[in-house]
This record gives structure tokens, sequence and C-alpha cells, in this order.
């Protein structure tokens, strides 16, 4: 008896296959307007953004129906705040390197808050006192100071000299990763495409429905056929 062809299917190529998305970016999270390392996936059609080193019920999700509903001027703003809150993930500096920073440089600082709490800021870097690198254990470790200005979080505007522990260097290249730039795309696309095709009205409605709770129903048909129906 022949074996069953099942084996004999080539596995689907890497181009082919839907990509799941778990690239870690840096996300900045609108609870705190800190940086977080995070992954994105899509699911039931809604964007999910998934902390690392946090619980799932930290995670935060983002239903293109919902963004949608507001007023269309409204949308697009919410869509390109979304936007803005990924970037490429931000590197350690490390020990070696520190000779590569300009003043100027966009850094992202650990900053140890009062309750215990460890979060990432953005600062830029001032200046840095050079020191004469060390070795420990085989490896270079630095000794230079670098004055930051915080440009966010609570101590925005404030100077402080940090040691390279602390030290992220953000990453110029814009996010590449597949799944968030197809969820964001197709949203700001529909968006668009309800704006010139005279759907004020009906995005009235549906802001209405919103507050009523009604939203998916009233939802342009458009979210279902690029994101998937809803469960
Ligand atoms: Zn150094």
């Amino acid at each position: 008896m022949p074996p069953t062809p099942r084996n004999r299917k080539a596995p689907p190529s890497k181009a082919q296959r839907r990509p799941r998305s778990l690239s870690l970016l840096d996300f900045r999270s609108p609870a705190d307007g800190a940086w977080y390392g995070a992954r994105v996936t899509v699911q039931r059609g809604a964007l999910r953004v998934m902390y690392e080193e946090f619980l799932e019920e930290q995670d935060e999700w983002y239903d293109p129906a919902a963004l949608a509903a507001a007023s269309s001027s409204s949308a697009a703003r919410d869509v390109a705040a979304l936007r803005a809150r990924f970037r490429t993930a931000s590197l350690p500096l490390e020990d070696a390197r520190c000779r590569d920073l300009r003043a100027g440089a966009p850094l992202c600082i650990s900053c140890p808050l009062d309750d215990g709490l460890l979060k990432f800021y953005d600062a830029v870097l001032e200046s840095v006192v050079p020191a004469a690198h060390g070795i420990v254990d085989g490896e270079e470790r630095c000794a230079c100071r670098f004055t930051v200005r915080w440009t966010d979080g609570p101590r925005a505007g404030s100077r402080e000299e940090v040691g390279v522990e602390r030290i992220c260097c953000v990453q110029p290249s814009p996010v590449q990763d597949p799944v968030l730039i197809e969820f964001l795309d197709g949203v700001t696309k529909l968006l668009g495409d309800g704006n010139s095709g005279g759907a004020t009205a009906s995005q009235e409605n549906g802001a209405v429905a919103a507050a009523e709770g009604g939203v998916t129903a009233d939802a342009p048909p458009g979210f279902y056929r690029k994101f998937g129906a809803r469960a």
C-alpha cells in the first residue's frame, strides 16, 4: 500500500507563511509614556501588543472598528499616534562603543523611580567625560560618565549624569515589522477610503453606535474584509 501523500506536500515557503510578527519592538505605553520591549500580533482583526516580561493581562488591544468609530479626523490622528508609539528596539550601549556617541544622540535611559520601579524614558546626550576603560573577565568596561537631558518622563527637562549600564541607543531605522505595518497601513487606507467616498454620515452614525455599544454592527464592511470577522 503506498504511503499517504500527506508528507509529500512541501511545507509553505517563508514568503507564503503569514508572518506572526514576533520581532521585538519598542512600544511607548499610553499609561506612563515609558518605553517597553513588546511584540505584536493580529488576533480576530485586532492588534495585540504584548509587553515583554509582563503578564498577558497587561497586553493592549487596538480594534480597527473602535479606531474608526471616532470622527474621521480624530480617527486618523489616533492611528498616527498609535503608529508613533512603535519604533525599532533600542540597543544597550556597548562598553567598547562609547566613543561612537556624539552630543545630541537620542538615547533611552533607565530611570529608577521612587516606588522601586525601573522604567525607560527618552533623553539626549549632552556631553561625555571620558575615562580609561578597564578590563573585567577579559571584557572591556566603560568607566565614562555621560550627561544626558531627559526629554520625557518624570524628570523631563532636567539633566543627569549616568553610566554606560543605563544607556540604550535609539535606532534610526524605521520599524520593519510586517504585521504591524500591514495593520496600520490597512487601517489608514480604510479611513482614507471612507473619507474620499463621502462616508462622513455613516461614520457619524458609527460614532453614535459606538457610544451606544453597537459599533461592531455599524463598522464599515471594509474592516471585516480586511481584518476578518470578530468573534
Ligand atoms: Zn567609555
